[in-house]
């Protein structure tokens, strides 16, 4: 057993995207402040952040239906794809500063511009698409959008696709070019470079097993080192960024935010393409429209991916059921969630979820030919043996009681929790997830240091000058921003990277 004891101003637990996002913002902003950062594998970037974990998606709302239901009256609603698509270019704009700072060398190494699709097939969801077009392609924030449900422009658009589709079926879909693919396990990689450049102390293979707050008001970790000893370390600040293992720290703090909340964790796999052919005709992220019964974040879609400067093509992600609250988690994890605090609210979404769940699990057995089956929706000509099955990240959804939907209700989106005098915060659920981690971290800061936000707001605004103004509002703003943020992140014109590619892994 060790003794070791240390005090430091600011605690970030993992080592994921936010973690990476916070600690880089905080040095920027109060660059004398002394950091320690845990994490219990043995890099940064290994668990949901990772390329190989995550769909990779720069989500601006571009191609993903989700964000723009179908109201009563038969209208669109595009206030979510508005809300996506500002958070989005709050992240462009603070990668283009540590990129003109020298703080990011290449941003290819990290960001492609890729052409955001959405498809759809059947009358009824042709004239969802047409009318969703119609409510963006004008909006300032979707400029650029073009629809067709022409075979002859969709097979321009999307042959892998189009090729070998006999049905009759109509078919449309939108195109539009500024989208992205990011390699988020790559972001958060060099930012804990550069982290550690600027003298934050970063442990790996060390894991948080406890936290209590101390009589002189900070926060004490109990952490187990890689040597099997118990370390304590205390911080005015702790920022909870365990990704999915954040619900179970965020209850060991007891504080009374973190009571009646639970965890539904879903897991994720892919198909990835092993023939560099079929990789090469594809170029684009074709978002389709998730199954009657499914969660959104298992809406199928078929993502070129730019990975280790190779050209890949992933299909997914198929959701599932594990107890799972990451990749490398327990199958206690589920279990250990359930408090008497939140037994009821875990019952509650039990039983309303019976529907979701019986989904999940489905999902779950199905055989790699019943996934190619699904794969041939999209891929009509698809063989078997070019593709391989990876296994992806766990998303653990928050449960809690809401107004609107009553005990227990699913949440899909991101939530920070924190305690009322800004001690600690943390990060649950995941969904628009690392595209808005920029946006969300500042929320992390403006909720735990209101005492700053004066002194922080200048150099706020030299990082990310939309920053308290709405993009959508702004037409010029937004102009002048989305010129100077593919400019820096070299989003225009055609790829810098050869994309011939030698295969998907
Ligand atoms: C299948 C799938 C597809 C996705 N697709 C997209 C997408 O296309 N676009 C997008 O923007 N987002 C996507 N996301 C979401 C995105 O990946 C997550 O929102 C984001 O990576 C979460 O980052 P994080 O830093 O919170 O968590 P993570 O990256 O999971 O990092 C958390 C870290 O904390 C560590 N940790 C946990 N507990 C402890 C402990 N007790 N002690 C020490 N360390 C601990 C973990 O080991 C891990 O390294 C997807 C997620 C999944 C699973």
């Amino acid at each position: 057993m060790s003794s070791l004891q240390t005090k430091t101003d600011v605690i970030l637990i993992g080592a994921g995207i936010m973690s990476a996002t916070l600690g880089t913002l905080l040095k920027e902003l109060a660059p004398d402040w002394k950091i320690k950062v845990f994490e219990k594998l043995d890099e940064a970037g290994e668990e949901s952040s990772n390329e190989w974990n995550n769909a990779g998606t720069g989500h601006a709302a571009l191609c993903e239906l989700n964000y723009t239901p179908q109201k009563s009256d038969g209208s669109i609603d595009i206030t979510k794809a508005i809300n996506v698509n500002e958070q989005f270019h709050v992240s462009t704009q603070f990668w283009s500063h540590l990129v003109n700072n020298n703080l990011i060398r290449n941003p290819q190494d990290f960001i492609m511009p890729l052409p955001h699709i959405s498809l759809v097939q059947g009358e009824q969801n042709v004239k969802f698409l047409k009318k969703r077009f119609e409510a963006l392609s004008d909006h300032t924030l979707f400029k650029g959008m073009e629809f067709s449900d022409e075979p002859e422009k969709l097979k321009e658009w999307i042959p892998v696709i189009m090729d070998g589709r006999t049905s009759q079926t109509p078919i449309a879909a939108t195109k539009i070019d500024s989208g992205t693919d990011v390699n988020f396990g790559a972001l958060t990689r060099m930012l804990f470079d550069h982290l550690k450049d600027q003298g934050v102390d970063v442990h790996y293979q060390h894991k948080v097993d406890d936290m209590k707050r101390t009589s002189d008001g900070l926060w004490e970790l109990k952490v187990r080192n890689a040597s099997g000893q118990v370390e304590r370390h205390a911080a005015k600040f702790v920022f909870i960024g365990g990704g999915g293992g954040s619900l179970l720290l965020l209850q060991k703090t007891g504080i009374p935010e973190s009571k009646h909340i639970g965890g539904f964790p879903v897991s994720g796999l892919f198909l990835a393409c092993n023939n560099p052919e079929i990789v090469e005709q594809h170029h684009a992220k074709v978002y389709g429209k998730a199954a009657v019964g499914a969660p959104p974040m298992s809406v199928p879609h078929l993502d070129t991916r730019y990975i280790d400067n190779k050209k890949s093509l992933l299909f997914g992600p198929f959701a599932g059921f594990s107890p799972k609250f990451l990749k490398t988690g327990s199958n206690l994890d589920l279990f250990a969630s359930i408090k008497p605090n939140n037994l009821f609210t875990m019952l509650a979404a039990g039983a309303k979820n019976m529907a979701l769940t019986k989904y999940l699990v489905q999902q779950l057995m199905l055989s790699k030919e019943q996934r190619i089956e699904e794969l041939r929706e999209f891929v009509p000509n698809a063989k078997s043996e070019d593709w391989d099955i990876v296994v992806a990240g766990q998303r653990v959804q928050v449960i809690k009681d809401t107004e609107a939907g009553g005990k227990g209700t699913l949440q899909f989106g991101t939530e920070v929790v924190s305690a009322a005098d800004g001690s600690v915060a943390a990060l649950l659920g995941a969904s628009p997830g690392a595209s808005t981690a920029v946006h969300v971290m500042l929320e992390v800061i403006n909720k735990c240091f209101p005492e700053y936000t004066k002194e922080w707001e200048p150099k706020i605004k030299e990082m990310i000058p939309s920053y308290g103004m709405k993009l959508a509002e702004n037409p010029e703003l937004f102009n002048e921003i989305h010129a100077s943020t593919e400019k820096a992140l070299r989003l225009s014109g055609k790829s810098p990277l050869q994309t011939t590619s030698e295969g998907a892994l």
